[in-house]
């Protein structure tokens, strides 16, 4: 199912994807950065085009997006490869592996109306693109989107945001909600966590996903010791998700848990993850969760107006919504949830 790829220039030796702005000159035969998108006879390639590696169904709550179709549950797919490639991925079995030398072929396929299909059989609301970054499967995800759209089934793109803006503007029209992976302040840490040199890209497609494309944005913020978990760095983070998205963002920090290259740094200690909402709270966030540490109080949505807990969740996902067209049942305070 390899699709000629959108998004490329030609070279001497090849092709330029500018799919995102790593800009990888692409010789013959050969792949971008992110081992899914590879030059073949001259042509740009999606090798990975209507081809899944994870196919699941999920609570959307798992993605996470708390304020978005809360209860609900999306096919949720992902694939090879990725254009951000963290060092301490959970998912690096997939996300650090090559489509090339044939892997690609050994997936399975779902075309946009397989994946709609098996969304209605199994009374799933939607989709989300996750476990890597979408963003290396843009034609892939675009197609799918304008088939769950016309569906009226709503699409979710969980991503680091490194896309150029021609790309995002192909992508986000499609787009329902846009979970944005801020992973630390600045190039500083992104470039020692990631293969992201520069993360101002990202800053600014979380910014147009949500002011010129309508996305619904979440913020998530992974703490990571060493990386972003002293307080200016948490600082900077919840005051640049204030001022550039707005204060009803709603901003996970979660824990991370030791994985891949950075196997050898400790689990991020509880306390780190409450001071670190706290400061987001108080920087004048009015959403902050704590996520992956199950049975943490701070999983739930409390009405900022009237102190009422709105969103009750479970282990896996809302059990109890307080809510009704986005604003609080009791009180009516506009709690941003998207139903
Ligand atoms: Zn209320």
């Amino acid at each position: 199912m390899n699709r000629s790829a959108l998004f490329g220039e030609p070279t001497e030796r090849g092709v330029r994807c500018t799919l995102c702005p790593h800009r990888c000159d692409i010789a013959e035969g050969r792949e971008g950065t992110c081992r899914v998108r590879g030059v073949r006879g001259g042509q740009l390639l999606s090798l990975v085009y209507g081809r899944p590696a994870t196919v699941v169904s999920d609570e959307i709550e798992k993605k996470p997006l708390y304020h978005f179709h809360p209860g609900t549950r999306a096919l949720s797919l992902g694939t090879l490869g990725c254009n951000v490639l963290c060092s301490g991925c959970q998912n690096w079995q997939i996300s650090h592996a090559s489509a090339g030398r044939g892997a690609a072929e050994k997936l399975p396929t779902l075309t946009p109306k397989e994946a709609v299909a098996m969304a209605r059989r199994h009374k799933l609301a939607g989709v989300a693109w996750t476990y890597n970054d979408p963003v290396v499967w843009a034609e892939y995800v675009h197609d799918v989107a304008v088939a769950f759209r016309a569906a009226g089934l709503y699409t979710a793109f969980i991503t680091a945001g490194y896309i150029s803006r021609e790309a995002l503007d192909y992508l986000a029209p499609h787009l329902d909600a846009f979970k944005f992976d801020l992973k630390a302040p600045g190039a500083k840490g992104w470039s020692w966590f990631t293969k992201v040199k520069d993360p101002e890209p990202c800053f600014e497609a979380a910014v147009r996903a949500k002011t010129i494309h309508g996305c619904h944005v979440e913020v998530v913020s992974n703490i990571v010791p060493g990386l972003n978990d002293d307080e200016p760095s948490v600082i900077a983070m919840a005051e640049w998700v204030r001022d550039h998205l707005g204060p009803n963002t709603p901003w996970h920090v979660t824990r991370f848990l030791p994985d891949f290259e950075l196997s050898y740094l400790k689990a991020t200690p509880i306390p780190t993850l409450e001071r670190a909402a706290a400061l987001g709270r108080k920087a004048g966030l009015r959403f902050v969760y704590v996520g992956n540490v199950p049975g943490h109080a701070s999983r739930h949505t409390v009405c900022p107006a009237c102190g009422r807990t709105a969103i009750h969740r479970g282990e896996r996902g809302a059990e109890e919504v307080w809510v009704k067209a986005g604003r609080c049942a009791v009180c009516g305070e506009d709690l941003q949830v998207v139903q």
